[in-house]
């Protein structure tokens, strides 16, 4: 029952499978029982190791240009017969590789803009500010902790002044 994207009180689909943009509290309330559940898909930014840095990976990009040019390499070389089903190869075979490789280029084209021109930076630094601001809360610190995530000492046993602005 604990899959990702369903909640385990009530098994109501939550969705969201595709994103890979999901920052913020992994303390989720369902809309459906409103009850709470741990949504580990959700990035807690300021606990990350990496931090903004570790998002900022081109590697996604890359993987969705390798895959659209292998289907695009699958639609020109198709041939005029289709061996496997015994079938001529109509055009709108060929038309439905060139349409999914055109998707992926989007996205890869998509995922390199973001990163290269700073939206992306931008973007993951409000949502860092947001995390530290709920990292803050020491009760809120606590409760990850306690739900296994790997939460900085200075948050859960603040001394001196630290980047909460406490003294
Ligand atoms: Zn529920």
């Amino acid at each position: 029952m604990n899959r990702p994207g369903i909640c385990p009180n009530c098994g109501k689909d939550l969705g969201l499978f595709l994103r890979r943009d999901l920052y913020g509290s992994p303390f989720r309330t369902c809309p459906k029982c409103k009850k709470e559940y741990v949504d580990r898909r959700y990035k807690e930014l300021a606990i990350l190791p990496d931090g903004i840095d570790g998002e900022m990976s081109y590697i996604p990009a890359v993987i969705f240009l390798v895959v659209a040019v292998i289907f695009v390499i699958r639609g020109v070389t198709i041939g005029n017969y289709d061996y496997i089903n015994g079938s001529p190869v109509t055009l709108s075979d060929q038309i439905i590789w060139y349409a999914i490789g055109g998707i992926l280029f989007i996205l890869a084209a998509y995922e390199f803009i973001v990163i290269k021109f700073g939206i992306k930076k931008k973007k993951l630094m409000r949502e860092y500010g947001s995390s530290v601001f709920r990292l803050c809360d020491i009760n809120y610190a606590r409760k990850l902790s306690a739900n296994g995530f790997n939460v900085p000492d200075k948050y859960l046993n603040p001394t001196g002044r630290d980047s909460c602005g406490r003294l």
